[in-house]
């Protein structure tokens, strides 16, 4: 998802408000000067057999599997869609299931719905009289039994009571569902559909009938969707077909089987050299939308198979006004499909440059965290700001030069976390936007340099500035349904991302944080890790207790002020005395220059802080010391950086 200030066209120099030591209201509470509370190990649940002592998976950790198989008809004169699905689900966990819980998130664009109230009028709206799905037959097959199965339906969710449990540890139903739902113009940000002159642009999610998540720590986790809050969802296989006019074009999440039934030889023919070629190759070129030659001959509508594996969602779109193009980078197909609203100027480029993008953001995440599981990558413009799914992922249509670098490299990069780390969105987002937003700032440094602009990166004092701002008052633990006013964008992107740079460049250094990364990204892909699971494994593989950050950073909101108290000469060196000014504990990066022009650099650990706020440096060396800098590369989000430079009084 995107944040709220990255949409489109605000790729404005955020302005930070660094001023002086204003106090956050949350901070009245200060710890007892010892620091001894934020030092005291951090609380996790036990380890077990299902998640260990190190923070991987433990021997018994075992999670359900979820595939679907789907048959979708797009009406766009109704904007209805229609499906049947078949939902293979099996039962890995040791406790027999007698009720299985779905999520129907369509039902958030019912009027009344519990999220239409909660979100009336803001960004996750869409409500409308026609909206909901429209369930028909639900049936249960167990066991070689077919029979209707006993439902209701609340809101956002669907439960369906089994005649008899589902065994233990290998058992398997089958749940065949009919459905049909009005497509919303407006999904909440989401979902929805985007009128062009040449047609309307369907972006497709939340879309069909599907399983809750059944996990080892709260078993059913079948929380509604209310808007804010984003999804957590089980990893299978999935089968789609999906029927449109034959003037259409369609992309979706993982591979297209069937080329040879949907688009012309010309086009087979190019997608084929696409699949080969480092260029961006033209499947349908802007002079060709809309001409009888971009289609295959008939009037029948076409029907497009497509599979992806091992994947927790399945998307799509699908529009009679797409460009279309597509290259290939190690294998993988990359796509971009957009109207030629989408198409920008040479001085300011839009999306005939997505599929570039695109391959810078899947070849750089590839090197550094985990290589790209899935055989296909689509970036497609319509009216959804941002929002990523497996292998596809849904941009403005107005987004241009680094602005649509910055949405498509972030919603892409959330193919990483969590569609590949599949994390518990709805509890925690900072372990998909703020992971995201962590790895985005080195992929924009890497794309851009210098020129990055400042929205699609992080620093350390946008950081403390925001930090000192009523938008900051909640901590990043708290579920995203409850983060007040525009709080998330801070809360589950930027603090928790900055967070990740900070352990990166400041507490572990680079070697160790990006070992300890991968280790936690290659031990729960395609698996369901939870925040201990990610803090116990950053320790185990750096050897670093860190629980005073982890305490500091995401259960507080405490401030970071440190401060250079006095300087004093001695006959034999020179003592430095810091304090600690704030309720946070950091490290401390201490430069200290002398008069015949040297300067030392000195980095002080953070258990300085351990037995208290007050810390004296004896520096055993006889320069005379002239200037003493707290931070001198702004790493840190310190409030007040008056007062972290001394400088000798020239009458001395
Ligand atoms: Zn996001």
């Amino acid at each position: 998802m995107l944040p709220r200030h990255l949409t489109i066209a605000t790729v404005l120099a955020l302005t930070s408000t660094i001023q002086g030591s204003a106090q956050n209201p949350a901070n009245a509470n200060r710890l007892p000067p010892t620091n001894q509370e934020m030092f005291a190990p951090f609380p996790m649940p036990a380890p077990n057999g299902h998640r260990g002592t190190r923070g991987g998976p433990g021997p018994g950790y075992w999670q359900q599997e979820a595939s679907y198989t789907i048959r979708a008809t797009l009406d766009p004169a109704a904007h209805r869609v229609s499906g049947s699905e078949v939902i293979h689900y099996t039962n890995n966990s040791p406790d027999t299931l007698s009720d299985l819980w779905l999520q129907l998130e369509q039902n958030l664009f019912r009027p009344g719905s519990r999220g239409a109230l909660i979100n009336s009028g803001n960004r996750w709206r869409g409500s409308f009289p026609a909206g909901g799905v429209r369930l028909g037959s639900v049936v249960v097959v167990q066991d070689g039994r077919r029979y209707p199965a006993e439902h209701f339906e609340d809101d956002t969710r669907m439960r369906i009571a089994l005649e008899q449990p589902m065994a233990a540890k290998g058992g398997r139903v089958d749940i065949e569902i009919e459905w049909s739902f009005v497509v919303p113009e407006y999904g909440a940000d989401r979902m929805g559909r985007l009128q062009t002159q040449r047609g309307w642009v369907y972006e497709m999610a939340q879309w069909y009938p599907r399983m809750y998540v059944y996990d080892d720590v709260e078993g059913w986790n079948p929380m509604p969707y209310l808007g804010q809050g984003e999804f957590y969802l089980e990893y299978g296989d999935f089968d789609v077909e999906i029927t449109a006019p034959r003037d259409f074009i369609v992309v979706a999440s993982g591979s297209l089987l069937n080329p040879g039934e949907v688009l012309t030889a010309e086009q087979v023919k190019r997608l084929d050299r696409a699949r080969t070629s480092d260029e961006t190759i033209a499947i349908v070129a802007p002079a060709e939308v809309g001409t009888p030659a971009s289609r295959p001959s008939g009037s029948a509508p076409l029907t497009w198979k497509f599979r992806i594996e091992n994947s927790r969602d399945f998307s799509w779109a699908a529009s009679s006004a797409f460009i279309w193009d597509a290259s290939n980078w190690d294998g993988i197909l990359l796509q971009s499909a957009y109207p030629h609203e989408g198409l920008g100027t040479p001085d300011n480029p839009g999306w005939e440059r997505s599929t570039e993008y695109l391959r810078h953001t899947i070849s750089y995440y590839s090197g550094q965290w985990f290589r790209f599981p899935w055989p296909s990558a689509v970036n497609v413009a319509g009216v959804v700001g941002g929002m990523e799914y497996p292998g596809i992922v849904f941009c403005s249509v107005r987004a241009r030069g680094q602005g649509l670098f910055g949405v498509t490299d972030h919603e892409f990069g959330h193919n990483w976390f969590p569609m590949l780390v599949g994390s518990d969105e709805r509890r925690y987002a900072w372990m998909d936007e703020g992971f995201n937003t962590f790895i985005n700032h080195y992929s924009n440094l890497e794309f851009y340099g210098d020129s990055a602009s400042r929205s699609q990166r992080t620093s350390a004092d946008f950081i403390a500035g925001r930090m000192q701002e009523p938008i900051a008052d909640q901590p990043i633990l708290t579920y995203p349904d409850l983060l007040r006013g525009n709080g998330l964008g801070f809360m589950g992107y930027r603090k928790p991302g900055f967070g990740l740079v900070l352990l990166r460049e400041v507490v572990l250094g680079e070697n160790r944080f990006v070992r300890a990364f991968k280790a936690y990204t290659a031990e729960w892909a395609f698996k369901h890790p939870q925040p201990s699971d990610f803090f116990r494994t950053m320790e185990a593989a750096s050897g670093e207790d860190l629980s005073w950050f982890w305490r500091g950073w995401f259960t507080t909101t405490e401030l970071l002020d440190q401060r250079v108290a006095a300087v004093t000469d001695s006959t034999d060196g020179t003592r430095i005395r810091l304090t600690n000014e704030a309720g946070l504990v950091m490290p401390v990066l201490l430069r200290v220059e002398f008069d015949d022009g040297r300067t030392v650099d000195q980095r002080l650990p953070v258990e300085i802080w351990a037995t208290g706020d007050d810390y004296t440096l004896f520096l055993e060396d006889r320069g005379r010391v002239v200037r003493v800098i707290l931070d001198p590369e702004v790493k840190l989000p310190d409030v007040n950086r008056t007062n972290n430079v001394w400088v000798r009084p020239t009458s001395e």
